[in-house]
């Protein structure tokens, strides 16, 4: 389904949510430019005919980047953190951790349901870099958090911004990478937020997204720390490992399918709530073994 919100730019809005799709833009402009390739198949044929010069992926999540190959002739764009990922899918698997926390027998499976494809990218994508496809213009903000290279794209003119993966979905806020981090996506919430777009084309589910209140970015900045919250409470509650923490569920409170893929997102993030403990000044470790800083309060007078 598009929707044609400005002379240049349509949106290409993947129906629904999917694991290995996402909603997409078309910018028909003297350089022909999508950002991301994750559209569904039905618009294969017609984006074929198309001459796509210039492919700007968000980040290198398979959703975002699966039909990059549709397009041999276009020149890729990519943050630099993210190229290793894109690279081999053992590369990917490893920057999921899935090489030490799922068992071999997922590895091939998760590959094939992400259409994982290697990508070789043609250049880089910095904050605050300005890309002009002719009229149109929209500048990279470096969107860290979800993943070390994510980046959203604010089109001053049109007054939006394209957030991708800082999405608002039922899936919520998703940190489960080695690279990922709390505290980052938690700046490029609050730097989000400051910028005070019209709307935001958000990367999975409805597209559009209007928040003139900030309601939304606020809820779903509170999804974040009311996981931290639950963290917190179980590390000062005696639970001293990860997957000691991670057992109570914190994260995803009942773990979806296929349980051995989310059993390892849990973990990670889990972990990745630790290290902003630890940044706070509220943990420490030893190892593998996290203890509270603080003694002789609980969790609760932490001020989370
Ligand atoms: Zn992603």
């Amino acid at each position: 389904m598009r929707h044609q919100i400005d002379r240049q730019i349509q949106i290409i809005e993947f129906p629904g949510f999917h694991y290995a799709n996402c909603n997409c833009l078309l910018i028909e402009d003297d350089v022909h430019c999508l950002i991301e390739t994750g559209f569904n198949e039905s618009e294969l044929e017609d984006l074929q005919k198309l001459p796509v010069q210039l492919i700007v992926n968000s980040h290198g999540h398979s959703d975002h980047c699966r039909y990059n190959y549709i397009f041999p002739e276009s020149k890729i764009l990519m943050h630099p953190s993210e190229h290793a990922m894109v690279s081999s899918g053992e590369a990917y698997l490893k920057e999921f951790a899935f090489d030490k926390l799922v068992g071999q027998e997922w590895l091939e499976l998760f590959l094939q349901a992400m259409h994982y494809r290697p990508i070789q990218v043609d250049g880089d994508l910095q904050d605050g870099q300005e890309l002009c496809t002719g009229r149109c213009r929209f500048q990279v903000l470096h969107m860290p958090g979800h993943s070390a290279g994510h980046c959203c794209f604010i089109f001053p003119e049109q007054g939006f911004v394209f957030t991708s993966d800082i999405e608002f979905s039922e899936f919520g806020p998703w940190y489960g990478m080695v690279h990922s981090s709390v505290s980052d996506q938690l700046s490029s919430l609050d730097r989000l937020a400051a910028i005070g777009a019209d709307y935001y084309i958000s990367g999975h589910h409805a597209s559009v997204v209007r928040d003139p209140g900030g309601h939304r970015l606020r809820a779903y900045r509170n999804i974040i720390l009311e996981r931290q919250r639950r963290v917190a409470k179980l590390l000062y509650g005696g639970h001293s490992t990860v997957e000691d923490i991670a057992r109570d569920l914190p994260i995803y409170r009942r773990l979806p399918n296929p349980k051995p893929i989310f059993w390892a997102y849990e973990l990670m993030m889990v972990y990745h709530h630790l290290v902003y403990l630890e940044e706070q000044g509220y943990a420490g470790h030893d190892g593998h073994t996290w203890f509270p800083t603080k003694t002789g309060i609980s969790a609760e007078q932490l001020s989370i």
